[in-house]
């Protein structure tokens, strides 16, 4: 359902609210929205009253148990890593591939699953500056997880525009939050289609939106790894096609995972963070008949005072 709010919205609600993680999927269909120094930016002031910015953003909502339901086609019954088929311990064996991600995109290339990878480039340190890889060359030469953060999204929007068939992206959980939500839109058709494939690596940023971030492994990626260990979760067909070429080619070997592990550090970063969410809320809260004051949420916690 399309929600009737814009860009005023999203500034009010998530810009100036410090929960914007400048994922870019507000701007990867709408040409009015660029990405300056690390900040959303607009080149006029906009009279779209349902705007697709405001739509696509992860931070604007996140309706969890209805994006398992689009995207896998089922609620999760893992709370802490989300729905996936498959997990496994991902070692790189063929050196030249620099790394797991690097070695599963190459399969995905070897496959024909997918025309061109958007990442963050090599050159850039300090912050994700997409580029768009057609090449096995190109991607080895942007292998590795990058610093910072960057609209990611928004290149995805402009290889669509480019005319790339299926393209893969390789980010941040949020980054396959803004991408979910575009992923199984029916309200707004942008040729979602052409985004074949999304991996993201673990992620535990410290970056201005990231204290209210529940999401550790990508929940909404086909495959989710973790850039240092190398486990990893599949969560599609396509995933488990591109984990299977990875390892039939010897470019990785796969053993089994430590999920308890996971687990844990999935549910660390969503306890102490969904404390930070709450503390945002000073509205209402509502839940099956009722609604409370967040200051009598909050007060469940305390100790009972003396009489
Ligand atoms: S879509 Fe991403 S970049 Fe845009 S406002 Fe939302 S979080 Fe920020
Ligand atoms: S913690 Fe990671 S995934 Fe979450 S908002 Fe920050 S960068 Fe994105």
């Amino acid at each position: 359902m399309k929600t009737e709010k814009c860009l005023a919205d999203l500034q009010l609600e998530v810009i100036y609210n410090d929960k914007c993680i400048q994922c870019g999927s507000c701007g990867a269909f709408c040409q009015n929205i660029f990405y300056e120094g690390g900040k959303v930016n607009y080149k006029e002031q906009c009279s779209e009253t349902v705007g697709v910015c405001y739509n696509f953003c992860p931070r604007s909502e996140l309706n969890v148990p209805e994006l398992d339901i689009k995207m896998f086609g089922k609620k999760r019954d893992n709370q802490a890593l989300g729905v996936y088929s498959k997990a496994v311990k991902a070692t790189l064996k063929k050196s030249s591939l620099k790394d797991v991600t690097a070695a599963l995109l190459v399969a995905a290339m070897d496959l024909k699953a997918i025309d061109c990878a958007v990442v963050g480039s090599a050159k850039v340190d300090k912050s994700i500056d997409p580029v768009i890889c057609t090449k096995t060359d190109e991607i080895l030469a942007n292998a590795g997880e990058r610093k910072g953060f960057g609209p990611l999204v928004q290149m995805a929007g402009n290889a669509i525009r480019k005319k790339f068939e299926k393209i893969a992206v390789v980010g941040r959980p949020c980054h396959a939050q803004g991408l979910v939500k575009i992923r199984t839109s029916k309200d707004f058709l942008v040729n979602q289609d052409k985004i074949a494939l999304v991996i993201t690596q673990f992620c535990l940023a410290q970056g201005k939106g990231c204290p209210v971030c529940l999401d550790y492994t990508g929940e909404f990626a086909d495959i989710s790894i973790d850039a240092k260990s190398g486990e990893a979760l599949i969560r599609t067909e396509l995933g488990q096609k591109v984990l299977d070429k990875a390892a039939k080619a010897g470019y990785i070997e796969i053993a089994d995972a430590d999920i308890k592990g996971m687990e844990n550090k999935a549910m660390n970063k969503k306890t102490s963070n969904f404390k930070k969410v709450l503390a945002k809320n000073n509205d209402l809260l509502a839940a099956d008949y009722v609604k409370v004051d967040m200051a009598w949420l909050k007060s469940l916690g305390e100790e009972p005072k003396k009489t």
